[in-house]
């Protein structure tokens, strides 16, 4: 059945063309993989990703992992999976992120929660890619996962936007799940602990620009007392 499905749909890479791989050899070795972690604040070297202690405050984000640049093979390949519909890609995405986890000092039990996209696009595109890339990590290293977010408004792609305009485009655009739709989620297997105090939180997204989007998810998880809350993405835009 692979066998078929390579000969009807030969992959090729997403950046130069090359038939055999989604990210060919050449263009794997050009990613620009981020060495040191960095304040998701400041965007300075923070030791393990952590949020320096003058950069903090009561609801921002703790910390971040953050693995390349938004640039070649690596922006192609996010560019792929949000209008292509090419789910192996995000499988690529996530064992990019994978290999470089250990550089974080991130909560050990942290629940994986996607940044939502508004209800009318993810319909529109089938799925949501924060919501791939959450599950698959998940699911390989045995965090729970939650969609407890939902975005009230359809807001402006940030990338779209000068840095200026990026905080107000997303002001008050999250909220949580409501309750009776969260109870039908699925945990693991368990239902879903809509509890999240003192809960830690590692917010997934594909891309950190400003960082004005995953603030504004770690206010509303913060309000109703989340303990610490990390941002996770493939690239920084
Ligand atoms: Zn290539
Ligand atoms: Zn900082």
């Amino acid at each position: 059945m692979n066998f078929l499905l390579d000969f009807l749909f030969p992959k090729r890479c997403v950046s130069c063309g090359n038939l055999g791989a989604y990210i060919c050899k050449k263009c794997f070795s050009e990613i620009e993989f981020i060495k040191k972690p960095l304040c998701p604040i400041c965007q300075r070297q923070a030791i393990g990703g952590r949020t320096h202690p003058g950069c903090g405050g009561r609801y921002q984000l703790d910390g971040l992992i953050v693995v390349c640049r938004y640039r070649g093979a690596i922006a192609k390949a996010v560019q792929k999976i949000k209008y292509k519909w090419v789910y192996d890609i995000g499988k690529i995405l996530v064992s990019v992120v994978a290999g470089n986890l250990w550089k974080f000092d991130f909560p050990p039990d942290a629940t994986l929660v996607p940044v939502p996209l508004h209800i009318k696009r993810k319909r529109w595109r089938g799925f949501n890619q924060a919501e791939l890339i959450g599950q698959d990590l998940a699911r390989r290293f045995k965090h729970p996962y939650s969609d407890l977010l939902v975005r009230n408004r359809y807001t402006r792609p940030q990338v779209e936007l000068k840095s200026d305009k990026r905080k107000e485009n997303v002001r008050s655009a999250f909220s949580l799940r409501p309750i009776r739709q969260a109870q039908g989620e699925q945990v693991h297997g368990k239902p879903l602990n809509f509890d999240i105090r003192d809960k830690n939180i590692l917010l997934v997204d594909d891309v950190y620009t400003s960082g004005a989007t995953m603030s504004e998810c770690c206010k509303v998880l913060k309000r109703v007392g989340a303990k610490d809350v990390w941002g996770l993405a493939v690239a920084l835009g």
